[in-house]
């Protein structure tokens, strides 16, 4: 076809069509493809001007026409998307972008089983009707010319039209596009079955051939005789409709009979339900077989009437009448409702779309197209804003081996470990998206391969609910954070009854311990514990249940044993010995501590151990709670670190006072992590300074502190506590 030609077509259905736009797209294809061929040799442009050729077919809009001559040349030719943008604007630029996704996805490779799921990805792909017109018609052509492509590959892609693209076509009412990717498909994969229909055919058609020709004439001429002008056409039944009726219903070939079927199309819908009973006076009707999806469409908008009868040589003849515009639709389907809005009946044959009843979400879209057909735009407005909403909630992503996740829009790395499984989420520190590290926090997109990083070591945080969509993954997260914050209080209880053993002359047997669970209203010995961390159950009741009495001298001995010295460090990483490194330790914020101070832990329930230094004030307040006191040391070796210690610093109100105090903490390397003015009461010539600094131990701190002393505008130093 020559660049004319093409046009000419378009201009023939469209007299308003972008016939630049059309040009344009022609020559830059051309020029894009060079001198690329197809495997059947021909040159490589003539597939783009095929596929464009098959929508014309179906009456598509201009744009639709363009999209399909380029839509090969970003995918593979030295074609841009920015320069097709440049070249034919955003419209055209979003369908040429949405086919060279498509073609990325490499579905051949994926499971066949999950093909539902796969067309689903292709809708949610395929932002606007357009993109699937034109990747089903480029579907179309690639099938047509399946024979020179190599057997193997020629398999595969017959597989896949099969399960992906042919139930697609059917899904946008296009019968025909559908029935030929089928023909073709089964074909390629089952050449046997084909080659034993078509001979059987071949028998029935030469032992009543002339049946179609007879009906056909005896039925138009009886439907005139009661003022209805119809069109018959009789035809065979396809090879592989016929294949699947008998996979369905387990026949064998010699039992097939209903090969003949029939279309009566007639003009209105009261002519369809005239020709109904005008079939059923000439020939006998099957019972059962009686079916009227013009008052009940099938969810694609599919309407005919269907009946069976009795033809000449006791044949079974299979009927549908239907009108002119029903036809159309069930042949073309969603590019059938771009044209024929104004058709006579189409008011009457669309009506049913408002039809509430038994629509799957699946099937809104259509009715969506539909409303907006009504609505009374052209036909080209009414594609470019037909965007498929259809699935846009969701994102459909892959494992490395090609299985198909669906979750939510929005769905993280973790969502998808927790979909594959709960112990895949558990277990996940990392993700690669699309074979690059990624961030969990990655908001997934349609199509990507994700694969999970995985650590047996791992505990999931709890912050990462926050990053989950997904009812399931915040669920297991909760579990998994509950589980371990157990495990580490059940570890922080043996600890601190081990202490109180060790205090009371006893050495840990995990017998005498677990004998006492019941008497403390505890199942398991790990409960018991994780309640003694949690400080719910106090380590005297455990003594007390083991059958251990503590007097109350030993009670007071057993308060302020702790060797205490002084720092603040940060959660998690303070340098102390005396406490299992899983149990989250913070320093008291109201004083501060370094080593070199002598330090107390005070267990916090839910919270883990709180660092003070033996002479915070806040420690008077656990004298009567003992078990929750943990004799810490500190374990520094690393001068890096530095830690938080709170003080008090006095000065004299006047011009440079602040200025001496800080320049003498950071002569001595000190930091100042926070610091507030104070005025004091009573007394205008002194400020109070509230600082908390950073420093690395005691004598580091008792240097600035020094100092600071030895300034002329400072009155007072001390350590605060608290
Ligand atoms: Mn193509």
């Amino acid at each position: 076809m020559r660049q004319y030609e093409l046009v000419e077509r378009v201009t023939k259905y469209d007299p308003d069509a972008d016939e630049d736009l059309l040009n344009r797209a022609y020559v830059y294809a051309m020029k894009a493809h060079g001198n690329q061929r197809r495997a059947s040799g021909e040159a490589y442009f003539n597939h783009p001007l095929e596929v464009a050729a098959i929508l014309t077919e179906m009456k598509l809009d201009s744009a639709t026409i363009a999209a399909a001559l380029l839509h090969d040349t970003v995918e593979d030719t030295a074609a841009t998307h920015q320069e097709i943008e440049e070249k034919f604007g955003p419209d055209i630029a979003a369908l040429v972008d949405g086919l060279t996704k498509i073609a990325k996805l490499d579905l051949v490779t994926k499971e066949a089983a999950q093909a539902e799921n796969l067309r689903k990805l292709l809708l949610a792909m395929s932002r606007d009707v357009r993109v699937l017109l034109v990747k089903l018609a480029d579907r179309l052509h690639n099938m047509r010319t399946l024979e020179y492509v190599k057997p193997e590959k020629r398999v595969r892609i017959a597989q896949e039209t099969m399960d992906i693209y042919a139930p697609l076509a059917g899904r946008m009412g296009m019968q025909a596009v559908r029935d030929e990717l089928e023909d073709i498909a089964f074909k390629v994969l089952n050449p046997d079955a084909n080659k034993i229909i078509l001979a059987r055919l071949e028998k029935l058609h030469a032992e009543s051939g002339g049946i179609l020709k007879s009906i056909e004439q005896e039925l138009t001429q009886k439907l005139a005789e009661n003022g209805i002008k119809a069109e018959v056409h009789g035809r065979e039944k396809r090879p592989y409709s016929i294949f699947r009726k008998m996979e369905r219903k387990l026949l064998s070939l010699g039992q097939l009979s209903d090969i003949f079927g029939f279309r009566v199309i007639v003009g209105t819908v009261d002519q369809c339900y005239r020709a109904l009973g005008i079939v059923h006076r000439t020939y006998r009707a099957v019972p059962g077989r009686f079916k009227d999806y013009i008052s009940t469409p099938k969810q694609n908008d599919y309407r005919s009437i269907h009946t069976t009868v009795i033809g000449p040589h006791h044949m079974r003849v299979e009927m549908q009448i239907r009108t002119r515009l029903m036809h159309e639709i069930a042949e073309r389907g969603v590019a059938a409702h771009a044209i024929y809005k104004d058709a006579p009946d189409a008011k009457e044959a669309l009506d049913g779309f408002k039809s509430p009843a038994a629509e799957s979400n699946a099937y809104r879209w259509l009715r969506h197209l539909v409303e907006m057909l009504q609505e009374g735009e052209s036909p080209r407005e009414f594609l470019e804003h037909t965007k498929l909403e259809l699935f846009h909630d969701q994102v459909f992503c892959f494992t490395p081996k090609g299985k198909l996740i669906a979750l939510p829009k929005g769905a993280t790395p973790i969502d998808f470990a927790y979909a594959v499984h709960t112990s895949v989420g558990d277990s996940c520190v990392g993700a690669k998206v699309n074979g690059s590290h990624a961030p969990l926090v990655t908001e997934l997109q349609n199509g990507d391969e994700v694969e999970i990083i995985r650590s047996d070591a791992q505990t999931p945080p709890a912050a990462w609910e926050g990053l989950a969509v997904t009812g399931k993954a915040r669920a297991a997260i909760r579990r998994a954070t509950r589980a371990a914050a157990r495990k580490q209080f059940a570890g922080l209880g043996r600890e601190i009854v081990e202490k109180m053993l060790a205090k009371l002359g006893k050495s840990y047997a995990e017998k005498e311990v677990a004998a006492a669970m019941p008497r403390l209203g505890h199942k398991n010995i790990d409960d018991a514990l994780a309640a003694v961390g949690r400080g719910e159950l106090s380590a005297i009741d455990v003594m007390k249940a083991m059958g251990l009495t503590i007097d109350d001298t030993k009670l007071k001995e057993l308060r302020r044993k702790a060797p205490a010295r002084k720092a603040d460090a940060e959660e998690l990483s303070v340098p102390v010995r005396g406490v299992s490194r899983t149990v989250a330790l913070k320093i008291a914020p109201e004083t501060g501590a370094v080593p070199g101070e002598r330090i107390v832990g005070i267990l916090m329930p839910g919270e883990g151990i709180t660092i003070y230094p033996i002479f915070a004030k806040a420690l008077e307040q656990f004298d009567n709670q003992p078990e929750r006191w943990v004799d810490l040391a500190w374990d520094t070796g690393a001068e890096e670190q530095r830690f938080p210690a709170r003080i008090k610093v006095s000065i004299l109100n006047e011009v440079g006072s602040l200025a001496q105090v800080t320049q003498a903490i950071s002569d001595l390397s000190g930091n100042i992590d926070a610091l507030q003015m104070v005025a004091r009461e009573g007394a205008r010539d002194f400020f109070d300074l509230d600082i908390t600094l950073e420093v690395h131990d005691l004598k580091h701190l008792n240097e600035i502190m020094a100092s600071l002393r030895g300034k002329t505008a400072v009155s007072d130093v001390s350590r605060t506590t608290g």
